[in-house]
């Protein structure tokens, strides 16, 4: 740890903290990981409860530590973020998902959507209109079949900016997602000048369901609301049938969650042609 001085001096301490310590040590495996292939991306399906088509993936990366094993983004995302590594990281996962939604695509399942989640960094970065153009035409991939994950919290910090930004992607054709929504204090004004394509639930809304102590209202609230804004509206974190069911009451049919599947690798996701044969 260090001290700027007055006088300009600098006090160290001769043994560092576990956590700077951690820290640089951290930053180097990373960017070491990103550049030895160590990183990986998990998809869950985000699934249409009514009809029964998978009508997307969501993104999710993993660490493959050569000695630590796979670690889950909350073990290294924030190290990341604090180390800038979020820029570089991020851009290997835009690719890769690119990558590997148009591989599906050449498989024959060109209704498929990919979902990437964008870090703040990332989103307020000034080449990432970019980085995304090229990506999608480097790959070959409809805009629309991209769609951008920010959180509310990102979205909100400055949503003037956001909204700017935002205006900048639907130019381009790609899809935005507000991510964790309800978790973070939104102002309706804004949120409706924000040029978004769909709206992601909490798992702690979906949580709730079922629960005596929180009041359902505030679920279909949220579901009205994104109706009228003309948002598509995902259920995230379904672990239930009684929620599945809950949420279609409410007229909401696209869900993620572990009740249809937990995030998988990519040698767990097959395609098959679907013949409809006259019976
Ligand atoms: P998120 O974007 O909200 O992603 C959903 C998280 O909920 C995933 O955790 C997923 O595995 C988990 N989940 C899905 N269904 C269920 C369920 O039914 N029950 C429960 N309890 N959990 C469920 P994961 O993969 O550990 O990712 C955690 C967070 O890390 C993500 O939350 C996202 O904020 C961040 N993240 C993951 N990949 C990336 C990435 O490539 N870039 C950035 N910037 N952030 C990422
Ligand atoms: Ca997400
Ligand atoms: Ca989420």
């Amino acid at each position: 740890t260090k001290n700027s001085g007055r006088n300009g001096f600098s006090v160290y301490h001769t043994s560092m903290s576990p956590i700077g310590r951690s820290q640089v040590q951290l930053k180097n495996e990373l960017w070491r990981a990103i550049h030895n292939n160590e990183l990986r991306l998990y998809y869950q399906p985000k699934l249409n409860v009514t009809s029964g088509e998978i009508v997307g993936y969501e993104a999710l990366v993993r660490w493959q530590h050569p000695e630590r094993g796979l670690k889950s983004p909350e073990k290294f995302l924030p190290i990341a973020e604090r180390t800038g590594m979020i820029i570089p990281l991020g851009e290997w996962v835009l690719n890769e998902a690119c990558r590997q939604l148009a591989f599906w695509h050449q498989q024959g399942a060109e209704h498929l959507t990919i979902s990437v989640n964008l870090s703040a960094q990332q989103f307020e970065q000034k080449n990432l209109v970019y980085i995304v153009t090229r990506t999608l035409g480097q790959y070959r991939i409809s805009p629309e079949k991209l769609i951008l994950e920010i959180t509310e919290t990102t979205a909100m910090r400055y949503p003037q900016e956001s909204i700017k930004i935002l205006k900048e992607l639907k130019a381009i054709g790609v899809q935005v997602a507000i991510d964790d929504f309800g978790t973070g204090y939104s102002s309706l004004l804004y949120l409706q000048n924000m040029p978004a394509t769909e709206l992601k639930i909490d798992r702690a809304f979906i949580n709730s369901i079922g629960h005596k102590e929180t009041d359902p209202r505030l679920l279909s609230m949220i579901i009205e609301l994104a109706k009228n804004m003309n948002l598509n509206i995902v259920a995230e974190g379904v672990e239930s049938e009684e929620q599945q069911r809950h949420l279609v009451g409410l007229g909401c049919n696209i869900h993620q969650g572990y009740y249809f599947s937990r995030p998988v690798p990519p040698s767990e996701i097959i395609i098959a042609a679907t013949k409809y044969q006259a019976r």
